[in-house]
């Protein structure tokens, strides 16, 4: 049985204020004891005090984002060992906004996969079509080609340590959340894809949903056998939201 997890994405929102007294109210109402991994991805500036916020909570950190590079002359980055210092256990690599906004290839997500594997943390690998290339009916191959980025560099024995997010662009921030039946089939796939590498991998790996998951979606999206829970941007940052989501998983490890 594979543990759900929830992990709140914060992307560029976010006090020192807010992010207080987001988690108070994540650590105060979500029962933590339940079967169910939750995490928090503040801006790299919020980890430490978030870190500290979360202290004996049981609650996870991750960074949204993490260097290719572990050291030297790269301004304005943050390498892998750098989150680690500061308590993150998780990064997210090649979210869809890093990839469309921010040029990142998918050379670059692998190295950065890598990178945050090499230190030990977890990647949180994003995947994911575009609405032309759902539409052009390539959802498959697209989803293919970034896995096989890590596959073929790292190895399935990488993810043994990571986790998969299935992210349609298209429904990320949009409002527009994919049908379980159309997310489970994406998810089956990528599980699929694992396991033809190895069985014992591919029944293990996390495969989280994301793109616009809500507490109204979340239970019938989660029900599904393949879907792991969910990575979760908006919503993240409303606390009754985020707890009723954290809730839903809960529901689905019982
Ligand atoms: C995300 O940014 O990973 C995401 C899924 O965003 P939203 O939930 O807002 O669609």
């Amino acid at each position: 049985m594979r543990k759900p997890l929830i992990a709140g994405n914060w992307k560029l929102n976010g006090t020192r204020e807010a992010n207080a007294a987001l988690v108070q109210g994540i650590v105060n109402t979500v029962d933590l004891s339940a079967s169910c991994d939750i995490m928090v991805c503040p801006t790299f500036v919020y980890l430490a005090e978030v870190r500290a916020l979360l202290a004996g909570s049981g609650v996870l950190l991750g960074a949204q984002n993490v260097a290719a590079e572990s050291e030297g002359a790269f301004t304005g980055e943050v390498s892998a060992a750098m989150l680690k210092d500061v308590g993150a256990s998780h990064a997210i690599v090649g979210h869809s906004e890093r990839r469309s906004l921010f040029g990142e290839t998918d050379a670059v997500v692998a190295a950065k996969f890598q990178a945050t594997q090499a230190v030990g943390l977890k990647p949180i690998l994003c995947i994911g079509e575009t609405l032309e290339e759902r539409e052009t009916g390539v959802t498959m191959e697209v989803v293919d080609r970034q896995i096989a980025a890590v596959l073929d560099t790292a190895g399935v024995g990488a993810f043994e340590a990571s986790v998969v997010a299935y992210e349609p662009v298209w429904a990320i921030g949009t409002g527009l959340t994919a049908t379980p039946d159309q997310a489970q089939e994406v998810h089956a796939h990528i599980r699929g894809v694992i396991s033809a590498a190895s069985a014992k991998i591919g029944a293990g790996l996390r495969i989280l949903y994301g793109g616009s998951v809500k507490s109204g979606n979340a239970p019938e999206l989660f029900a599904m056998d393949d879907i792991d829970g969910g990575l979760i941007g908006g919503a993240s940052l409303d606390v009754a939201e985020f707890v009723a989501i954290c809730e839903a998983a809960v529901g689905k490890s019982l």
